[in-house]
């Protein structure tokens, strides 16, 4: 197929904006002169710090990052966040988890190695997928933070507020940062693979409120110390210096977009042409509850797991990619990430509504 023939539902990696890859293509074997391309430079040379200073300013400026905060630029995707914030942030104390989806079920279990991990909040087994209330969050006094996951990128379940705690907030955003305005000053740590809405997989970004470094416990590995970052800007060894190189270009998309807040005021309408589908067929059935849903990751199912498989065959047949849910709910997902056109979005429904005729009974 030609990429023109093609929308990408994936929910990561996922589709990246098409002037970010065109401009990495035509400076792939000569970045700006240097006769190389990024792949091949050091990270150490003056191309590349370049690069990484100007991608870590674009990212200050698009989410409006307080200089109280750090940006680092990680490995190990989000999941090694689950680690790392324990590691460093818990002091074998106790801290706070709401499980609302697959990865804060993951970042919990994982926490429990590090010190008392109090579960805030577990809506796992709710029938409709969905995200607590304030009043709901059982808090701990003594919690050394409170974690959540903002937006529940398998569940499709987003937070529409964000908690009131006395502990400091972390916050897993990898599948809703850029998206739309943070205030980042409200949060202790933000954490996100970028392969979700940033960039290619392989880098991680990270805001920590610097005080909040430097308390790791004493086995933590030298990777996985945000003091060992911080003091060497994301260079202790080598980054990931092509994801944070496509970073920069996305973000430089990003802006052309009207930055975050221009992607806050098409995402609620791009979800919603889905949405409305779901909530007025007689075929397809929403998987969250409504007042929790993700703008970003859409979960759906007809209720019958063969007709859920024959809608993505069919609808991959036409261009219309990487629609089935993952492989631990099933149904059917579409990511709705910033780089997804409303054609997209648009094909997308003409096809819903084509096969709800050809197949309802
Ligand atoms: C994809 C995802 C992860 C896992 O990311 P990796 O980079 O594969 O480790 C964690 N949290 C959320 C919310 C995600 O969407």
């Amino acid at each position: 197929m030609k990429r023109e023939e093609v929308f990408n539902f994936s929910a990561g990696p996922s589709v990246l904006p098409r002037p970010a890859l065109e401009r990495a293509a035509a400076e792939m074997l000569n970045y700006n002169g240097s006769g190389m391309s990024v792949m091949e430079m050091s990270h150490r040379s003056k191309f590349f710090q370049e690069i990484f200073d100007s991608t870590k300013a674009k990212l200050k400026a698009a989410l409006n990052v307080p200089d109280s905060h750090e940006i680092l630029f990680l490995q190990g995707g989000a999941s090694a966040q689950f680690s790392m914030v324990p590691l460093n942030l818990m002091e074998g104390g106790t801290a706070d988890y709401a499980v609302t989806g697959n990865f804060a079920n993951i970042a919990c279990k994982e926490a429990r190695k590090y010190g008392t991990v109090h579960v805030a909040a577990d809506t796992l087994r709710a029938p409709l997928a969905c995200i607590p209330g304030q009043s709901e969050l059982d808090l701990s006094p003594d919690a050394k933070y409170f974690y959540y996951c903002a937006n529940n990128t398998i569940y499709g379940t987003a937070w529409g507020y964000v908690p009131e705690t006395a502990a400091p907030l972390v916050c897993d955003m990898s599948s809703e940062i850029l998206s739309r305005p943070v205030d980042v000053s409200r949060y202790g740590l933000i954490f996100a693979g970028a392969q979700k809405n940033m960039a290619p997989a392989g880098v991680t970004v990270v805001l920590i409120d610097k005080a909040l470094a430097g308390h790791e416990a004493p086995y933590t590995p030298l990777m996985m110390s945000y003091k060992t970052m911080i003091d060497k800007d994301s260079m202790y060894n080598t980054p990931p210096c092509w994801c944070i190189y496509m970073l920069g270009l996305v973000l430089d998309w990003l802006q052309t977009q009207g930055g975050v807040a221009g992607m806050e005021a098409i995402k609620h309408e791009k979800a919603s042409i889905i949405y409305d589908i779901i909530d007025n067929s007689r075929l397809y059935r929403p998987c969250a509850r409504r007042e929790d849903r993700s703008d970003m990751n859409v979960t759906f199912r007809t209720g019958d797991a063969d007709l859920d498989a024959a809608f993505a065959k069919e609808a991959q047949a036409q261009g219309l990619m990487n629609l089935k849910g993952h492989r631990s709910v099933g149904g059917l997902r579409a990511s709705l990430y910033n780089a997804q056109p409303m054609e997209g979005v648009q094909a997308l429904a003409a096809f819903m509504k084509k096969f709800e005729v050809e197949h309802h009974v």
